[in-house]
């Protein structure tokens, strides 16, 4: 089971690394991974686990956020419309995207940054992820809104890059008169 001690943070340098492909079929390490990660994401949603195992409450986890450099993350969450979103995607690719752009208006919050940043994060509205799960499907998803910010987030951490690198405070007036706050 991953613990937070298992969780990188921002002063880790491997944290800025790109991660590498998976080839299939995975391996049962990188099987129990997936496992592992999207476990880590339900326990700590529950109130009595998240307190039991002193886990910090998190919607999305990347492998390279537990010291894996693996393109693949995992995501467990309820969207806007109450509708319950549990998955792994391995290898996922963003292949087009809205030219609108959306921000969560309190800001991105992150399992590897352990303090607060001001500043809002630019992402696309809508995107279309192309990925497989783990045993090699292939997929071809649409994500919007919410879904599509925590995607986002979830992808970048793949490439090294966190959310901070999009804050920009000189663009933000310009970003909330067009993108939509949610
Ligand atoms: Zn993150």
């Amino acid at each position: 089971m991953l613990m937070m001690k298992d969780i990188i943070d921002d002063k880790n340098p491997r944290l800025r690394e790109k991660s590498e492909l998976l080839t299939f079929p995975l391996t049962p390490e990188q099987k129990t991974l997936a496992e592992d990660m999207l476990t880590y994401l339900k326990y700590s949603q529950d109130d009595e686990l998240a307190q039991k195992y002193g886990l910090r409450a998190g919607v999305g986890l990347a492998a390279p956020q537990v010291n894996q450099l693996l393109r693949m993350v995992a995501i467990h969450t309820i969207d806007e419309n109450e509708k319950e979103h549990s998955f792994v995607l391995v290898n996922p690719k963003i292949v087009s995207h809205s030219e609108e752009k959306t921000y969560l208006r309190d800001g991105e919050g992150c399992l590897s940054v352990n303090y607060d940043v001001e500043g809002i994060t630019p992402r696309f509205s809508r995107i279309t992820v192309e990925a497989f799960d783990v045993d090699g499907n292939k997929l071809s998803l649409r994500f919007r809104d919410f879904m599509a910010i925590v995607l986002q987030h979830e992808i970048d951490h793949l490439d090294g890059v966190l959310f901070y690198d999009h804050i920009n405070p000189k663009l933000e007036p310009m970003i909330k008169a067009k993108a939509k706050g949610i």
